[in-house]
């Protein structure tokens, strides 16, 4: 039996060998090195690429919002995806490339330690996982099963809990809620917290879910005294580029930032700064040990697509990012000039998404078209554009907006999107005049 199948199992691994060759050569863009090269497609359709969105049926649409995750956030720039299509065709020692990409990043955003995470979201789970094994004797595996009777508390103002409390949640950590600073003395002097959690937006000075009684310093300041480490929350709060150090530099021992909202990494990136001796242990809970980062695998196209997308950003001055923010704006405001009753605004919200939106107000007893029927005619449009959905809303997160207000977010505009947007705003506006 083994004589009559040898030949044929030579013949097909021959002909597998052909094919991973030939596909190999086409990947690293060659001229084909075999004759015998029939399955290989050619290196222009391998450089197009098949168009997937296409092929399924998920219409593309213009993001016309802002950095939210069900709209796919951020776009990488061209230089960013490149590192990313150069090192996918390369396997490296995945322990390696984290400790090398930790250090580089560290280095730029001179802090002294860093870690690339699945987003902001598993930065604050590597966070509290890192600050339950500096407060306790245990090991990675032991959250969040067997910590009975240890410390486990992350202290929060009541004013910044959040839905990304259960990425604390799931390393076994529980919040303690406090409001006033003697609450917070309290809870720091009881001896269970292994962290402390600031939300970074909060501080806005148009307020987030009511207001909370401790700011910044304040708050770091006391953690420090009864040395609990503090975690920042500072994922949408890039730009000013000067955040990606200025909060380590105030001494917050771990900060979280998202990888694919204003930085323009992979979506499913983010970084977690900080204290080399808490970065450290973040390493240690994350992918591939089998500890609670096992699920929040980065592989080798996120991690270098984020150390390449923070050299992007580093390449950049605040003047020019924002002034080509700028520019679109003053686009879309060109565009919609002249309609009865229309006015327009340009407003940076302080901290999370600093950066400008237009907002575009307009009487609909004169335009005769309410919000929601442009909110409706944008959807619908050719190809469709989403604006922010601070649209029609009451002030929220720094942007002033009513239910006759329209806010577009350019930030997430492609090149040559703002000119659409603002002959389809301007068209929508003017449909029944
Ligand atoms: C977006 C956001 C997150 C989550 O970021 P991901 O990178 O999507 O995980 C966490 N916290 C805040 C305040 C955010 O704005």
């Amino acid at each position: 039996m083994s004589a009559s199948t040898e030949p044929q199992a030579g013949f097909l691994s021959r002909r597998r060998f052909f094919r991973w060759a030939s596909s190999l050569t086409a990947a690293l863009g060659a001229a084909p090195l075999f004759s015998s090269a029939k399955t290989l497609s050619s290196p222009t359709a391998w450089s197009d690429g098949e168009d997937y969105y296409a092929k399924l049926g998920v219409p593309t649409i213009i993001n016309a919002a802002g950095t939210y995750t069900t709209l796919t956030a951020a776009c990488m720039p061209a230089e960013v995806l490149a590192a990313v299509q150069k090192a996918a065709l390369h396997p490296v020692r995945l322990h390696d490339l984290q400790r090398k990409a930790g250090e580089y990043i560290a280095q730029r955003l001179k802090c002294e330690g860093a870690v690339v995470t699945s987003g902001a979201s598993g930065a604050i789970s590597l966070a509290t996982a890192a600050c339950m094994q500096h407060a306790n004797n245990i090991n990675v595996l032991d959250m969040p099963q067997a910590i009975d009777g240890m410390k486990n508390q992350v202290i929060v103002q009541r004013a910044h809990r959040y839905g990304y409390d259960r990425a604390m949640y799931l390393c076994g950590a529980r919040v303690t809620e406090v409001v006033t600073l003697d609450d917070y003395k309290r809870a720091c002097g009881a001896g269970h917290a292994v962290m402390t959690n600031f939300f970074n937006a909060a501080e806005d000075e148009y307020g987030i879910a009511g207001s909370a009684q401790i700011g910044r310093e304040e708050w770091l300041r006391v953690a420090h005294e009864y040395k609990i480490p503090c975690h920042l929350d500072a994922a949408a709060d890039m730009p000013p580029i000067s955040n990606l150090w200025k909060y380590t530099a105030m001494g917050f021992d771990l900060v979280a930032f998202s990888g694919g909202k204003g930085i323009r990494g992979p979506q499913n990136a983010g970084l977690l700064l900080g204290r080399k001796s808490l970065t450290d242990l973040a390493h240690e809970n994350n992918n591939p040990e089998e500890g609670i980062g096992r699920g929040m695998k980065v592989a080798k196209e996120q991690i270098v697509g984020m150390v390449a997308a923070v050299d992007w950003v580093l390449s950049h001055t605040e003047e020019s990012m924002q002034g080509d923010y700028q520019k679109r704006v003053d686009r879309i405001v060109a565009a919609v000039k002249g309609i009865p009753s229309v006015t327009t605004e340009t407003v940076v919200p302080q901290i999370a998404n600093h950066v400008p939106h237009l907002l575009i107000r307009f009487d609909p007893a004169v335009t005769g078209v309410t919000t929601g029927q442009i909110v409706a005619a944008l959807r619908t449009a050719n190809p469709p554009i989403e604006l922010n959905p601070n649209t029609g809303q009451k002030p929220n997160q720094g942007i002033p907006a009513d239910a006759n207000t329209l806010v577009v977010g350019v930030w997430m505009l492609q090149p040559g999107e703002d000119a659409i947007v603002g002959r389809r705003i301007r068209t929508a506006l003017t449909q029944k005049a």
